[in-house]
């Protein structure tokens, strides 16, 4: 008798015109059928997938992302707050979406402003990443009116699409993170920009974004791609945190608080303002006086600021964060099982450098790179196994020849 040719059960092809035939216990199924059957799974799973995802999405209370923010970012206790609050909200909404009501939420996009270095974008970072959503960082800078050279608004929604893994479902509950929303406002007191290819219309182009819309976008991105399709992406759920450092605002917030202290029934003595933090008495007329478009402001309810980063707070940064620099460099040298320490008196001597030259706490970053290098590169293969920073060791490597560099690029 001739020995039997198996096949697969599903489309009869034999094992020889197969690449691959899995037995199960009383079938076999070809690579083919596999292929074809996995992607059935995922158009259910996209068809039925919308709220399959949102059960996914574990809603934390304000206090409990307050904690995950605490592990992360130091000070900023305002926008902490603020910003776990407007999250839970925003998540509350669309999981309320569901429900056929009469009262809906609106949106709480959120806008913060604060010097650079101050951990905006970590704090929107550490809550996408608490949440595990989607996250595109994008820079208001790059976004030009569309035609124009530079990129259209919706390539916001293609950097979405690509940290989603190009799953819209996914990408339309994400978050995008719009830093440096400040240089977009109009310049109104430069009369020598006759078109302002950056300015008004740019923020005309991103409202419709905020305000939740179906728009068009390029997967791939750009103008390279002319061919490519289109995919829809409904912006409703997506939640924007924009921000800036609204160079100068310290000025229009200083001068409507003195003309509030000289007005009637003033409740704030000039004497009780904190000169050295004006940010904190920030009111959405200020972001208008600076040359936002109300309709923009009105569509990112959420105004919070960044604090400056004082001693004690960069000195916090270096060693107290789930992954501050100090233990990112003990793990570093600990694969070259070398045992890495630094000194009070060295990691105070890095802050005053680091507030010497302005740098904040990006600065903290080169600084250790300067200090550390010599040894990053000296002692792995070595018979090193213990390296202790103190004061003179960090002010001699330093002083070697980085400060000049450092305050190049500052
Ligand atoms: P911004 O977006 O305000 O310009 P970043 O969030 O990019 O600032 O901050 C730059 C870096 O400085 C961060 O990666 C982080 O390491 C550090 N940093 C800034 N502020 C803080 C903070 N409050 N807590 C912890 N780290 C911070």
């Amino acid at each position: 008798m001739a020995k039997e040719v198996l096949e697969c059960s599903f489309c009869g092809r034999k094992k020889p015109e197969t690449n691959l035939l899995i037995a199960g216990i009383n079938a076999h199924i070809c690579d083919k059928c596999i292929e074809q059957a996995h992607g059935i799974v995922l158009e259910e799973l996209k068809q039925s997938g919308h709220s399959a995802q949102l059960a996914d999405l574990v809603l934390s209370k304000p206090k409990e992302i307050r904690a995950f923010l605490d592990q992360y970012v130091i000070g900023q206790d305002q926008t902490k707050k603020v910003l776990s609050v407007a999250v839970y909200n925003h998540y509350k909404r669309l999981l309320q979406k569901q429900l056929e009501d009469e009262v809906e939420i609106e949106k709480s996009n959120i806008i913060m402003v604060g010097q650079t270095g101050t951990g905006k974008t970590l704090v929107a970072k550490t809550i996408a990443k608490m949440l595990n959503v989607p996250l595109a960082i994008v820079d208001a800078t790059v976004l030009t009116e569309a035609g124009y050279v530079g990129e259209d608004v919706e390539s916001i929604l293609t950097r979405l699409l690509q940290a989603a893994d190009y799953d819209v479902a996914k990408a339309e509950r994400g978050i995008v993170f719009i830093d440096e929303i400040d240089k977009i406002a109009r310049k109104s007191d430069n009369p020598s920009i006759t078109r302002d290819v950056s300015g008004e219309g740019v923020q005309q182009a991103l409202l419709k974004l905020l305000e939740g819309t179906v728009v068009n976008v390029p997967p791939k991105g750009g103008r390279k791609h002319p061919d490519q399709k289109f995919v829809e992406v409904n912006t409703q759920n997506i939640l924007f945190i924009a921000g800036g450092a609204f160079d100068g605002i310290e000025r229009v917030i200083s001068k409507r608080l003195n003309r509030q202290a000289v007005g009637y029934g003033s409740s704030k003595s000039s004497d009780s303002i904190d000169k050295d933090n004006l940010l904190q008495y920030i009111i959405p007329k200020d972001i208008k006086d600076f040359g936002l478009i109300p309709e923009i402001i009105g569509r990112l309810p959420v105004l919070t600021h960044m604090d400056p980063l004082d001693r004690e707070t960069l000195r916090a940064i270096l060693t107290e964060p789930k992954n501050a620099l100090v233990k990112q460099y003990k793990k570093l040298f600990a694969m070259d099982d070398v045992e890495f320490s630094m000194t009070e008196d060295a990691l105070d001597f890095i802050v005053d450098k680091a507030l010497e030259y302005k740098l904040g706490a990006r600065g903290l970053r080169s600084l250790c790179e300067a200090i550390l290098t010599d040894a990053m590169y000296d002692l792995p293969g070595s018979d090193e196994t213990e390296l202790i920073i103190d004061r003179e060791y960090a002010e001699h490597s330093l002083s070697k020849n980085l400060l000049q560099r450092l305050q190049a690029a500052s």
